[in-house]
């Protein structure tokens, strides 16, 4: 197991307070890792601007080459990455291996062809005796932060538009979640130049303060928590860095009466559930129709308890558990508190699971009301709530009252009813009848407290690269 850090073309452990990685599947502690020094942090500083210096003038050719190798290692070490992400996650390793790796692999294989013929305001005499033209340029050193939810595909998203961009990156992945980054690192230090990439462990108010704090990093790429969000802001003002924010995210899925039932129950077991509803995008927050909620509500409790987890055969698991015993203790006093409300019924699950792994029985909570804390507040587990309602206005104020505005899903037969439905919704994405699908060409994204800029598709290489204007006056 790759247990070293990358800084330019070094490999080293940190040396500051190890932190223990655990299987979340027993609690077990599979290694213990150091974080990062101050002068290592500032080391792999120093590389990233070195290296900037030739990356920069690299050719979009020679930079998507470089991408293409990265995607061809990656899907030809497919099982030992899913592997290793399965246990550091607790994921079912066929949903890393059938879902995760090749959306990886394509997301690198989409910003070598996208660098390749990026978009824009053709050049020009705007001005009479004065030819015009647009160029984007790289911004500098880019500090990408990531989450333990996805790590190696958030490291794609950060990664792949920043380096195609022509910029350098100190990524640090989450100090749960380091491991595939680790041996990514080898891969990446075989095929780039030194210095492009910079890995360095640790956690967030060391390590992460220290990178977005530094005067040297030109740009902040994170995603996480909104309060880690918030703190980013305040330390990019000191210096005015670019900010890219991915933060979280309390999906709203709107069921009109008129719905397939069996597809609505379908999209929801398996959208509201997967990766044990550690997901900014998951489909927790149901409105569903007054004359569809008593039917969704029955099937949907059905479907949920026959969800496959903490199986001895992992290729029968589902979901997996939930990445630590405090997120899992946190997602259970959720369920605690709302059980308590006399208008809730727990109508499946509600219990965390059993043994010593982190799991938590899937969930679902009927009878929400829009004020309840289970409907505002962002769970990251695998429970769903289910509120009724009665008028079209109804479900699309409570599905826009609230903090956060990053995906949503409208399920009906009627398009112009969607369509309409869609067009008030204030979330980066809304899906109309089905929930949680991404492809590489299309951005994601939030609104309000979930944050902005865009991960995947030609606006994520234009959120880490820079408009410039040329001017050249004809004598
Ligand atoms: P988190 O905010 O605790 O941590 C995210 C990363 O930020 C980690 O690497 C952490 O070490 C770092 N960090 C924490 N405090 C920091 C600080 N003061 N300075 C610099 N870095 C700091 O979030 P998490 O618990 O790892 O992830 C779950 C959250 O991420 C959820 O809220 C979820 O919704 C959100 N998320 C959002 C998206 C999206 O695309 N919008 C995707 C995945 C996860």
């Amino acid at each position: 197991m790759d247990t070293q850090m990358l800084i330019g073309s070094i490999f080293e452990k940190g040396t500051e307070t190890e932190e223990p990685i655990l299987n979340p599947k027993t609690g077990a502690t599979i290694l213990n890792l150091p974080e990062a020094s101050q002068a290592q942090i500032e080391a792999a500083i120093i590389a990233a601007e070195k290296a900037f210096v030739l990356w920069s003038r690299t050719t979009p050719a020679q930079r998507s080459g470089y991408l293409l190798k990265i995607a061809d290692r990656i899907e030809a070490e497919a099982r030992e990455f899913a592997t290793l992400e399965a246990l550091n996650c607790g994921k079912p390793i066929n949903a890393v291996l059938n879902d995760e790796i090749p959306a990886i692999v394509d997301c690198y294989r989409f910003f070598a062809g996208a660098v390749r013929s990026m978009p824009g305001v053709v050049a020009g005499e705007y001005l009479p005796g004065h030819t015009s033209m647009v160029r984007r340029d790289p911004i500098g050193i880019v500090a990408s932060i990531a989450p333990w939810n996805y790590p190696l595909m958030m490291m794609a998203w950060k990664l792949a538009p920043a380096i195609a961009g022509g910029n350098t990156v100190v990524f640090k992945p989450s100090e749960q979640t380091p491991l595939t980054a680790l041996k990514l690192a080898r891969i990446l230090a075989d095929i780039l130049p030194a210095g492009v990439v910079n890995v360095v462990l640790g956690r967030g108010e060391s390590v992460g303060n220290t990178l977005i704090n530094h005067p040297k990093v030109n740009m902040i790429s994170i995603t996480g928590d909104v309060a880690t969000g918030k703190k980013v802001l305040q330390a990019a003002a000191k210096s005015v860095k670019r900010t890219h924010l991915e933060l979280g995210g309390k999906a709203p899925v709107i069921v009109f009466d008129d719905a397939d039932l069996g597809a609505v129950v379908n999209g929801l077991r398996a959208f509201g559930y997967y990766n044990a509803g550690q997901d900014c995008t998951a489909a927790c927050r149901i409105y569903a129709g007054k004359k569809i909620y008593d039917k969704l509500v029955a099937d949907l409790s059905s479907a949920v308890s026959t969800i496959k987890y903490n199986q001895p055969d992992d290729t029968e698991n589902e979901i997996g558990p939930l990445i630590s015993r405090r997120q899992r203790d946190r997602v259970s006093s959720f369920v605690e508190r709302a059980s308590e409300l006399k208008h809730i019924e727990i109508t499946t699950g509600g219990k965390p699971g059993e043994g010593t792994g982190f799991y938590y029985q899937p969930t679902v909570v009927a009878g929400a009301l829009q004020e309840d804390e289970i409907v505002r507040r962002e769970v990251f587990g695998p429970v769903v709530s289910i509120t009724r309602f009665t008028e079209v206005d109804e479900a699309v104020n409570w599905a826009n009252d609230s903090d956060y505005g990053l995906a949503s899903s409208v399920w009906t037969r009627d398009i112009s009813r969607a369509m309409a439905t869609a067009a008030r919704l204030q979330y980066g994405c809304t899906w109309i009848n089905t929930h949680f699908m991404l492809t590489n060409e299309m951005p994601h994204g939030g609104l309000k407290q979930s944050g902005y800029g865009k991960d995947m598709s030609l606006y994520a290489l234009e959120d880490y690269t820079a408009v410039r204007h040329v001017m050249v006056a004809h004598t």
